[in-house]
C-alpha cells in the first residue's frame, strides 16, 4: 500500500474542487472496495478525499418518484419503510448483496462505483487490459467461470458485480452527479458502461464529477417483483447470475414487465425485447420461456462459463414465475 493524504470536505463543491486540485486523487466513503483495491495495489490514489461528511444521506418521497442521497448507507436504504412498500424490487436486491456487515458501511454512490471481482484485475503480476490499459486479459484464456457472456469485448470479459444497480436499471433510474462544470443527470442504464476498447473506464462520469443521488421515478411494480441470485453460498458471495423481475399485473395479463440480469455484463443487463414480448400477454410459463429465449438472443460463453447459457433462461423464468405469484 502506498502512502497517501487525506482530506474530510464538508460540502459538494469543497469536494469537486479539491479533487480538481488532486486530479490523481479519489473520494471515499464506506470504502468498502476501495481500501481492498489500494491494499493490492491496484488502485493508488495519492490522496483520499473523505465525502463522508456531506448531506447527501436522505432517502425521500416526490413528486417524481424516491430520492436516495449517495451516501445513503444500503442497509437503511432496504429498511426504509417507503422502499419496502413501493420499491421492493431494490430492497430484495440490496438484501441480497454482500454481508449485513458490509451493507452497514456500503454506500449508494460506492455501490455504483464498486469495481469488478474478476479475479486477475486483483492480481498485479496478471495482465489486464482494465487494471492496466494494453497489457492484455488475463481472463480470456484463463479461468472465466464468473465471466460475461453478453456485451464483452475482446479486451475484457468482466462483469460488474452490483445487485443493486440491477434493481436500479429495471426500475429507469436516474444518476444525479456534480462536476467541474456543474451538476447533469444520467440514465442509469447509461451510467456503465461496456468494454470496447476502453475497459479501464467502467462509467460515463466525466472527469473529476462526483455522484451525489439517485432517482427512482414513480412506479407500479409494488407487488410481482423478485430479485434471483444465483450464487456459490448463500450468503456473501457475488451473483453467478442474478435477474430482477416485476410485472405490472390485471388479473393474469402482464400491462407492463421490467427485467434486467446481473453476472452477465460489465454492465447491468437490461432485456428490453423480453420486456416488449411480455407487454399485453399472459403470465404463463410458457410466455416467460419464450420470454427468456428472446432474453438470451446473441449470449456467447467463454469455456469455464459456459454453464451460464443454460443457467441464464432457467434464472429468467424462475425469476418471472416467483415475481407473478
Ligand atoms: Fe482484466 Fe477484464 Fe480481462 Fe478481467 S476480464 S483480466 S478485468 S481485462
Amino acid at each position: 500500500m502506498i502512502n497517501f493524504e487525506y482530506t474530510r470536505v464538508s460540502s459538494v463543491k469543497a469536494a469537486v474542487d479539491t479533487l480538481a486540485k488532486n486530479p490523481t486523487g479519489g473520494f471515499i466513503a464506506g470504502g468498502t472496495n476501495l481500501i481492498d483495491l489500494m491494499k493490492k495495489g491496484v488502485t493508488t490514489p495519492t490522496r483520499l478525499i473523505d465525502i463522508n461528511n456531506l448531506p447527501l444521506k436522505d432517502i425521500e418521497e416526490t413528486i417524481a418518484g424516491l430520492k436516495i442521497g449517495a451516501l445513503a448507507i444500503n442497509s437503511e436504504v432496504s429498511q426504509n419503510e417507503i422502499v419496502k412498500e413501493k420499491y421492493p424490487l431494490l430492497m430484495m436486491a440490496l438484501k441480497a448483496g454482500a454481508s449485513a456487515q458490509l451493507r452497514n458501511m456500503a454506500t449508494v454512490g460506492g455501490n455504483m462505483m464498486q469495481r469488478t471481482r474478476c479475479t486477475y484485475f486483483y492480481d498485479i503480476a496478471m495482465p489486464c487490459n482494465k487494471r492496466q490499459p494494453g497489457s492484455g486479459c488475463g481472463a480470456f484464456q484463463g479461468y472465466n467461470r464468473m465471466h460475461a457472456i453478453f456485451g464483452a469485448s475482446n479486451k475484457c470479459i468482466a462483469v460488474h458485480p452490483s445487485d443493486m444497480c440491477v434493481a436500479l436499471a429495471a426500475l429507469n433510474a436516474t444518476v444525479t452527479v456534480s462536476g467541474p462544470k456543474g451538476e447533469r443527470k444520467i440514465l442509469f442504464t447509461d451510467f456503465h458502461r461496456l468494454p470496447g476498447d476502453n475497459p479501464e473506464k467502467d462509467n460515463t462520469l466525466l472527469k473529476g464529477e462526483l455522484i451525489t443521488g439517485v432517482t427512482i421515478p414513480k412506479n407500479n411494480f409494488t407487488k410481482n417483483v423478485y430479485y434471483l441470485k444465483i450464487r456459490d453460498r448463500a450468503s456473501y458471495a457475488f451473483a453467478l447470475i442474478s435477474v430482477a423481475a416485476a410485472l405490472e399485473l390485471n388479473g393474469n395479463t402482464i400491462k407492463a414487465a421490467r427485467l434486467a440480469m446481473g453476472g452477465v455484463a460489465h454492465k447491468p443487463w437490461r432485456l428490453t425485447e423480453a420486456e416488449k414480448f411480455l407487454t399485453g400477454k399472459t403470465a404463463t410459463k410458457e410466455n416467460f420461456t419464450k420470454a427468456a429465449e428472446l432474453a438470451m438472443k446473441g449470449a456467447k460463453a467463454y469455456g469455464h462459463n459456459d454453464f451460464k447459457l443454460k443457467m441464464g433462461p432457467i434464472a429468467i423464468v424462475e425469476a418471472l414465475m416467483k415475481a407473478a405469484q
